[in-house]
């Protein structure tokens, strides 16, 4: 077997060290990488391991509280956690990835470790070959869709019109006034009744806005970079966007007006809820400088419910209410449909408000991340890799399956971390101006979700990290 093992040099590395010195033995399946720090580790390494053939990934770092540069190993813990949900959701067996904390001075625990990490990922193989064999045989794993007690056929009146008659006045008194230089909000246009985005700098020019169930396009991208001061038509995913570009330091609040839309979801060319909008709860931008429309909260009260079950009042009025009852599928097989599917033209990449690196992680030479072929590989690279960077970011707007022509249906799997991070960490993506980023901060108390600590070390902390301690900006370097 091969077991690529990252070991924090202060640490974990000097106890593999000891236990060599020590004559402790321990399986000869794991090959060494010594690195810095468990927090200096990109989530993308253990990711490509993996890809590239490795049976298992093993990362070591110093006890909390005992890392070289304090807080390295806090900010780690996070990381891991969440790529471990992240790759269970893809369907990996979730002990192919193990993580550890191992003190310079635990030789014997060191080769404990590495015993029972081998064993562990021994039968996580065999389990995953076992798994999908017994999955292929018993279906094709699609998604069954079923109308459970439905009053409808679920489809939307457009709305065309719907607080026009608010919207377009304020955008006149906003330029006229000179609160602000640009007004970006929505025109008609666009093919199939497609709402596209509309710049006005002159008020002369704000009949033309439009608000409607067709307002698809995310306008927040639109802010980063622009001069002088914008207001926005936002929707809450919009707003939630701008809430977060501003915590990344990509926006000033000064600079941005928000025009808050209450909505009750988008629909597609044929009338019907979008996707994400079905999945959607937040019904009123959480931060607003003015709102049309009236306060609908941000949970709405039917909006979720568990096992999948769904209920959502449409415009009409009808409640319609979906069932999704999953056939025998392995997650694995599920993603693996959905990366055959792929073509790897980044549409998704390019219409993710959260996207704005000026070079992606798959097109920097050094690494070279990306093979050249577009197989499954680079696929799978790309969409876990861009999944952990979205991680605690992602606004559920759905833009990125709007945007694939390809019909990749892969919103599930960012959709699972997200919904991880705001369950285990409490943090739900552009809700406050306040709140730090859950992949920026750490708590010292953080669950170890998934860890493996073979039994409490007699050698902890000797670092007094109690308390919040919070990175100050930036994104996080996952
Ligand atoms: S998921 Fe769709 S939009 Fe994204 S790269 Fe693949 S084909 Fe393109
Ligand atoms: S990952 Fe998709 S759903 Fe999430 S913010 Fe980006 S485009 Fe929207």
């Amino acid at each position: 077997m091969k077991i690529v093992a990252f070991l924090c040099t202060w640490c974990s590395y000097a106890g593999a060290d000891l236990a060599g010195t020590g004559r402790n033995q321990y399986p000869p399946d794991i090959r060494v990488i010594r690195i810095p720090c468990s927090g200096r580790i990109n989530p993308i390494y253990i990711i490509k391991a993996l890809l590239e053939g490795a049976d298992g990934v093993m990362v070591s770092g110093c006890h909390p509280g005992d890392c070289h540069y304090l807080v390295g190993n806090y900010f780690a813990r996070r990381r891991f956690v969440v790529l471990k949900q992240l790759l269970t959701a893809a369907g990996f067996d979730e002990n192919r990835v193990q993580f550890t904390w191992v003190s310079a001075s635990e030789g014997a625990r060191f080769a404990d470790v590495v015993k029972d990490v081998t064993q562990k990922v021994a039968a996580a193989v065999e389990h995953e070959a076992t798994q999908g064999e017994n999955a292929r045989a018993q279906g094709d794993g699609s998604l069954v869709l079923t109308q459970g007690v439905a009053q409808g056929d679920g489809s939307l009146v457009l709305s065309a019109g719907l607080a026009q008659g608010e919207l377009i006045p304020l955008c006149k008194k906003l330029l006229e006034d000179g609160t602000v230089d640009t007004v970006i909000g929505f025109q008609i246009g666009g093919e199939m009744g497609l709402s596209l985005p509309y710049f006005v700098s002159s008020p002369d020019e704000a009949d033309k806005f439009v608000w409607n169930n067709r307002c698809v396009p995310m306008l927040a991208d639109y802010l980063r970079g622009k001069q002088g001061k914008t207001a926005i038509v936002a929707k809450p995913c919009d707003a939630r966007a701008v809430v977060n570009l501003i915590k990344e330091n990509q926006l000033k609040r000064d600079d941005v007006y928000i025009i808050g839309m209450s909505c009750d979801g988008i629909a597609d060319s044929e009338g019907k809820l979008l996707p994400a909008c079905a999945d959607c709860t937040v019904k009123t931008p959480p931060v607003y400088d003015v709102l049309i429309g009236e306060e609908k909260g941000t949970q709405g009260e039917n909006a979720s419910f568990p096992n999948g079950l769904r209920s959502k009042t449409m415009g009409t009025g009808s409640p319609v209410t979906q069932t999704i009852e999953p056939s025998p599928c392995l997650d694995s097989d599920r993603f693996q449909r959905e990366m055959e599917k792929c073509i790897l033209c980044y549409s998704c990449r390019q219409s993710c408000y959260g996207c704005y690196c000026k070079t992606c992680f798959v097109e920097r030479g050094e690494p070279d991340w990306q093979t050249a072929e577009p197989d499954i590989g680079a696929k799978m690279l790309y969409h876990l890799g861009r999944a952990m960077h979205l991680a605690g970011r992602c606004v559920e707007c759905g833009a990125c399956e709007n945007a694939c022509a390809s019909g990749v249906d892969i919103r599930y799997l960012i959709k699972s971390i997200t919904d991880f991070i705001e369950e285990t960490y409490d943090y739900k993506t552009g809700m406050d101006l306040e709140t730090e980023p859950a992949m920026l901060t750490y708590k010292a108390d953080d669950p170890e979700t998934g860890f493996q600590c073979f039994g409490k070390s007699e050698n902890t902390s000797n670092t007094d990290t109690e308390g919040d301690i919070t990175n100050t900006g930036g994104v996080a370097n996952v």
